[in-house]
């Protein structure tokens, strides 16, 4: 039976052990633990073990309930059931693949008869389960020529005689692992290391934990590897989920209330005498989300504190014109507005469609980036610094060192989701606390944002212009691909254009790339358009062969454009109508998405066509729900479930954490009690400097690392 220690709340009147946080756990290597020596050592961390505080963190994926063991006489078709047996034979099962079977299965006898028992996969446990080793499996019983139980899980049971410790009790935890560290073992060295562990202090709040009926961490911690009761269980893991969320969002708090004491920004007082000929000289009626968005912008830079304001709208949505509204007020106060894009070709678009908006105001727009020919790149500089240079427009080259502001008060990112934070916060820098405003049209679902951007705040263009159709999406086999340019042609036909985009085959634009699309333009125009004019657009390009390729493409000469990914965001040419993916299986949904977005502007109903054969699941259903829908917010929630959230965190671009335990479109509900608690904590002490406060702010700093640094310094 499990010792007294894994019982929650740890006996009253037993004298408590001393008592430790998960941050010190973090410097205690696994090694320390009886029996782990090298090769575990390394197997651990393989599973991205390396501390105790990692090995007590390592959940498991589920529980075994062992209420149910039976006795292999008593098995009853349908029910799921634990047995205890010894191993008579085994031999393998299924179809080999490369001259591996797919699984085995052993035949088990406990005294009462016998039954086979399958697995699929594992096939390493062979190794194992010789004749007379004693093992306890748990699966469904079927019957199949014949009774069997497809087993879940299948363990040799090492010290049947002995005590069976962490690995009896009612439920008990299934982890995940690898070939170099089995099941067993696992549970084993988690009980070693909540032992070893001790005591484990709780950084929350208690007065927070009472509000929510919370348990105390470490409570929490033991119930969820060996639970008591499944009620418990359940509430455990809300303690955990509560405290990952809550840990994030105390972070995020106090970053925020930092930059509000510590940041004053100027005050940007637009008189009006840039913005209002802008706006009236459009050629469209701002959409009414528009307008509001624009209003809340120039609200908070009419304000000292700096702003810090995340504009989200869909692809198409027109968010460019809220950016220039926002750089014309900067302007109008005096001081220098940038917007940064992450692409050359993006750069160059809004260079562009700036410059003819602003054509009649005296604004001096300057481009930079990082393809530009020495003596143009020095007069932008010298412009720049000068403050010649009113609005500036360029790729991630206005962040590079030797860039200097003579006044930057307004920093627009484009497309935000394609920069780090980090990035983000070296533009800021070439400002004196400048206001800025990180625009994306990767929709992201709101309880999302407020997770990776609980420091912003969101503004939404929840509206398109009027007029847009949606896009006609189609999944078109690769054998049909003729098929899909036949309906393209028909649009040419009528005057409208195409873009035609090449697989995908890696991010950087390698050679292999190049070779390919320069393949399929030359595929393009020599036999299925014959008669068109087919352009080229890649990534290696330079920078004034790019810009000559958009030029003629926007000015209609160009009837066709073979593109890699670089059109991916936010390239806009309204009187393209179609767009073919080759290889669409391969792209992500977000970026599928993107794509389509780049005819969804014009006044024709536009058609998409998705070239590609999906191999797995996960692509089929991206490209369904590409053809399912057409709303950002709701295609992101579907790539989501399909992706799982822990990638968007992972991912670099985020700055955020792992999550570990929550899953933030399950718990929505926690993570808005959590963040109201942990903003309100915050509020009451900024720095987190109380004493009790202490332990908390180092859990913080372990979580969010860099980010919060300066919450340690003084
Ligand atoms: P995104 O939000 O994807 O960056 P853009 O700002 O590039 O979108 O705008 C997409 C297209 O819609 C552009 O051609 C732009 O001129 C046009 N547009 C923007 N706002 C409106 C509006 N209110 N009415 C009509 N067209 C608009
Ligand atoms: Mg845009």
């Amino acid at each position: 039976m499990a010792s007294p220690t894994f019982r929650a709340g740890g006996a009253l009147g037993t004298v408590l052990p001393p008592r430790t946080t998960l941050t010190d756990l973090r410097s205690r290597p696994v090694g320390e633990l009886p029996g782990v020596g090298p090769r575990i050592e390394a197997a651990l961390a393989d599973l991205g073990i390396a501390s105790l505080a990692d090995m007590v963190s390592h959940y498991p994926s589920r529980h075994e309930d062992l209420s149910n063991v039976k006795r292999i006489s008593e098995l009853r078709v349908g029910e799921r059931a634990t047995i205890f047996g010894t191993v008579v034979s085994t031999r393998p099962v299924g179809k080999p693949v490369r001259g591996r079977a797919p699984g085995f299965t052993a035949q088990l006898y406990d005294g009462t008869g016998y039954i086979p028992v399958t697995v699929w996969g594992r096939s390493w446990l062979l190794n194992q389960l010789l004749p007379e080793v004693r093992v306890v499996a748990s699966g469904e019983v079927q019957s199949r020529y014949g009774i069997q139980i497809v087993a879940k899980s299948i363990e040799v049971v090492d010290d049947p005689a002995g005590d069976e410790g962490p690995h009896a009790g009612r439920f008990v935890p299934v982890y995940p692992v690898n070939k170099g560290i089995q099941a067993r073992r696992m549970r084993t060295l988690i009980h070693r290391a909540l032992e070893a562990a001790g005591r484990i202090l709780d950084p929350l709040p208690a007065d927070v934990l009472v509000r929510h009926g919370l348990s105390n961490l470490h409570d929490a911690i033991h119930e969820v590897h060996f639970p008591t009761q499944r009620a418990r269980l359940r509430a455990a893991m809300r303690r955990l989920i509560f405290h990952e969320l809550f840990l994030i969002q105390a972070g995020l708090a106090a970053r925020k209330a930092r930059l509000e004491k510590t940041e004053v920004g100027g005050r940007h007082r637009g008189d009006g005498s840039l913005l209002n000929p802008f706006l009236n000289g459009l050629p469209f009626g701002l959409t009414r989300a528009q307008e509001r968005v624009i209003e809340e912008v120039l609200d908070d830079m009419r304000l000292e504190k700096p702003m810090r304001r995340l504009l989200q709208g869909d692809v198409g949505s027109g968010k460019t014109v809220v950016a220039i509204a926002a750089l014309l007020t900067a302007v109008e106060a005096g001081g220098q507005g940038a917007i940064m894009a992450p692409t050359e070709v993006l750069a160059e678009q809004h260079y562009l469609s700036i410059s003819a908006a602003l054509s009649d105001l005296p604004v001096n727009v300057v481009i930079l980036t990082g393809s530009q020919g020495a003596a143009e790149r020095r007069t932008a500089l010298g412009q720049i610094a000068s403050g010649g240079a009113n609005v500036v427009v360029g790729t991630h080259a206005l962040i590079q060192k030797g860039v200097d502001f003579d006044d930057l008060s307004l920093v627009v990112v484009d497309e935000q989701h394609r920069f780090g934070v980090g990035q983000r916060t070296v533009f800021r820098e070439k400002g004196t606390t400048p206001d800025t405003l990180v625009m994306t049209a990767t929709p992201i679902p709101r309880t999302l944002s407020l997770t990776l951007y609980g420091d912003l705040e969101v503004s939404l263009i929840d509206e398109l212009p009027p007029g847009r159709k949606p896009v006609e999406t189609k999944t078109v086999d690769p054998a049909e691909r003729l098929g899909a340019y036949e309906e393209v042609r028909k649009e040419i036909e009528e005057g409208r254009q195409a873009y035609v985009i090449c697989p995908l085959v890696e991010e950087s634009e390698a050679l292999e790339d190049v070779r390919a699309a320069e393949e399929l333009r030359e595929e393009l125009a020599n036999e299925i358009f014959p008669e068109l004019r087919v352009g080229l657009l890649h990534g290696r390009m330079k920078a004034r062969d790019k810009r000559g390729v958009m030029a003629q493409f926007r000015a209609g000469e160009i009837e066709v454009l073979v593109a890699t990914v670089v059109v991916e965001v936010g390239v806009d040419v309204p009187n393209a109508s179609a767009i073919v993916i080759e290889g669409a299986e391969r792209f992500g949904l977000s970026q599928l998405h993107q794509l389509r977005g780049r005819v969804c502007r014009g006044l024709h109903p536009p058609k998409c066509f998705l070239v590609g054969a999906p191999k797995t699941d996960d692509s089929e259903r991206r490209l369904q729900a590409l053809e399912d829908y057409q709303d950002g917010f709701k295609l992101s929630e579907v790539d989501l479930v399909i992706r799982g959230e822990g990638t968007l965190f992972g991912s670099r671009q985020s700055g955020m954490p792992d999550l570990k335990v929550a899953k933030l479109l399950r718990d929505v509900d926690v993570l808005v009690e959590a963040r109201r608690e942990a903003f309100a904590l915050v509020a009451g002490d900024p720095t987190l400097k109380r004493p009790d406060h202490r332990p908390l702010r180092r859990e913080i700093r372990e979580l969010l690392g860099a980010d919060v640094e300066w919450l340690f310094r003084e």
